[in-house]
């Protein structure tokens, strides 16, 4: 008999929303997660802390194709990407999940249907708290619910923004937004509604973030065990090399071996193509599951680029990222292909500058870094990457990981910044000022900044092409699966935490009725 009945290996948004959607079965689960709690302390909310002096940021080396090492923006504790996650909350839009043309070559289409997802989608709304209003964005796909809960407000300059694109003739919507925050009872609110959120851990736990509303209620129920700086570092199969038997487990210095019926990587992209690829052996000998070659291929992590404009009046705003724009999703008037999501992302400050790249103080250097911050309003544009077969994460024999990437679709990409530039002069602010912010790519490798890696081991219906099944089992392995942004085929124009969620709680659902 197995230890456990299933083992999750990783609690960010795919591992962390699966326990807990197993963990009412009764089902023993154990939650395997390499880092460890994230510790609650004020450095939680200082930008120096956080974005200059890298607190957070895992020590891991990777390399690019030149071989140069690197070190990635990726955080390892329980709640994964999510406890720095701006979390907004996005559904992919239905037409994401056809084939769509886009002029830097093909967004291939996924195994399921927006239909087959949508419940989750719900599912994942309801527990992840999310926050929104429907019937504003025009390219919004169809929902069974209404949101949970309201729409985040805006404040007085983004709400500005908001009326100034619709004179424009444009659709700014209300993002949806994981918060905690409760507006119509502010004393009782959870959330405080503060400046450090996107990218930030959220010091009160107001975050709708994997932690706190995946592994927590998770381990409300006794027959969920979490370990920490639990390091899997390779998964042994049976002789036939059709079941994973052993799942090494690296604590304290110490190698150690679970068994689960079940074992469900959740690693992040990267990670989970890594641990396949790391797990070769005589009956797989590219890697685990890897017969089709497919296993860290097609690795996406959109085409983003943060911008600051600079507002004519100041912008005090706090909580900045409650707006957002797709009428240039699909196509725009001078472009038939799709260009992209407009959002905005967390408000600058100084101390985040000095963490970043302060382009703008070189391209307007009577303006103080302070007087910047106090008049940028900042905008996270999202092209979406197509995915490639030679853009690729792989592991040599000493387990070092390797990232190759060539930009895709940068055509799209470059549009959608020109489209923003030539609006600024209507929405109130410097026309010709519109510069780069390098939030969450500090980086000069721009692989680095891989917060919305995704593909890598996707799922299809075709073993020589894809990874895993339409249930996001390994098609060569009878109990293995991936539940995180790994199985995505295309990773569309917004941000992928939602769908990782919903699609983690259909793969518990599969679990479930084969368990039952
Ligand atoms: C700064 C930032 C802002 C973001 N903003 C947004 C946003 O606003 N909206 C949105 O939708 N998305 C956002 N994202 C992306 C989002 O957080 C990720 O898409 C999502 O968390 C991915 O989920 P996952 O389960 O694939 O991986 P993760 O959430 O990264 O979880 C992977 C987990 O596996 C653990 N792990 C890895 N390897 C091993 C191993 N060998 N053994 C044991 N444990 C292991 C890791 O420590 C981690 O806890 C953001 C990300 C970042 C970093
Ligand atoms: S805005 Fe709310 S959820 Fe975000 S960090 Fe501040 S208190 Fe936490």
């Amino acid at each position: 008999m197995s230890d456990y009945d299933v083992v999750i290996v990783g609690t960010g948004a795919g591992g962390g929303t699966l326990a807990r959607h197993l963990a009412p079965s009764g089902k023993r689960v154990l939650l395997l997660e390499r880092g460890d709690w994230l510790p609650r302390e004020k450095q939680n909310w200082q930008a120096q802390d956080v974005f200059a002096a890298n607190r957070y940021i895992s020590p891991d080396t990777w390399y690019d194709e030149q071989g140069k090492a690197f070190q990635p923006q990726i955080h390892y504790f329980v709640g994964g990407a999510t406890k720095f996650y701006g979390a907004a909350l996005y559904r992919l839009r239905a037409e994401d999940f056809g084939e769509l043309r886009h002029h830097g070559g093909v967004s291939p289409a996924w195994p399921i249907s927006y239909d087959e997802l949508e419940p989750y989608y719900t599912k994942a709304e309801q527990m992840y708290e999310v926050h929104g209003a429907r019937g504003e964005d025009p390219t919004e796909p169809p929902s069974s619910a209404p949101y949970p809960f309201p729409a985040v407000s805006h404040e007085p300059r983004i709400q500005q923004l908001s009326d100034d694109l619709e004179a424009a003739g444009y659709h700014p919507f209300h993002a949806p937004c994981g918060i905690r925050l409760n507006e119509s009872d502010l004393p009782h609110s959870t959330c405080i509604r503060c400046e450090t959120c996107d990218g930030f851990p959220c010091l009160v736990h107001a975050k709708s973030d994997a932690e706190v509303l995946g592994v927590r209620p998770a381990l409300e129920h006794p027959n969920v065990e979490l370990w920490t700086n639990a390091y899997v570092t390779r998964l042994d199969t049976n002789p036939a090399g059709t079941s994973v038997t052993g799942v090494v487990v690296e604590r304290d210095g110490e190698a150690e071996t679970v068994s689960g019926d079940v074992v469900v990587l959740a690693c992040g992209a990267a990670n989970t193509a890594k641990l396949l690829l790391v797990s070769a052996s005589e009956m797989h000998p590219n890697g685990l599951a890897n017969g089709s070659d497919q296993v860290g291929r097609n690795y996406m992590f959109h085409d983003s680029t943060a911008v600051l404009a600079l507002s004519r009046d100041e912008n005090p705003t706090v909580f900045q990222k409650t707006l957002a724009l797709n009428d240039f999703y699909f196509s725009s008037d001078d472009f038939e292909y799709p260009l992209g999501n407009i959002q905005m992302v967390g408000k600058s400050s100084a101390p985040m500058f000095r963490g970043e790249k302060p382009g703008e103080t070189k391209l307007a250097p009577e303006w103080t870094l302070e007087k910047v911050a106090r008049h940028a309003i900042d905008f996270w544009l999202s092209t979406e990457d197509l995915p490639a077969p030679e853009n690729r994460v792989t592991v040599d024999g000493d387990g070092r990981l390797t990232m190759r990437y060539t930009e895709t679709n940068s055509e799209a990409k470059r549009r959608l910044a020109a489209r923003l530039h030539s609006m600024l002069g209507k929405l109130g602010m410097q026309e010709d000022h519109l510069f780069h912010r390098f939030a969450y790519m500090k980086n000069d490798i721009p692989v680095a900044g891989c917060a919305h890696q995704a593909g890598t081991c996707r799922f299809g219906t075709d073993p020589a092409t894809s990874v895993l099944d339409v249930d996001c089992k390994a098609h060569e392995l009878d109990n293995l699966y991936v539940a995180d942004t790994s199985v995505f085929p295309s990773i569309g124009a917004v941000n992928p935490a939602l769908t990782a969620m919903a699609n983690a709680l259909r793969v518990g659902d599969r679990l479930l009725a084969r368990l039952a």
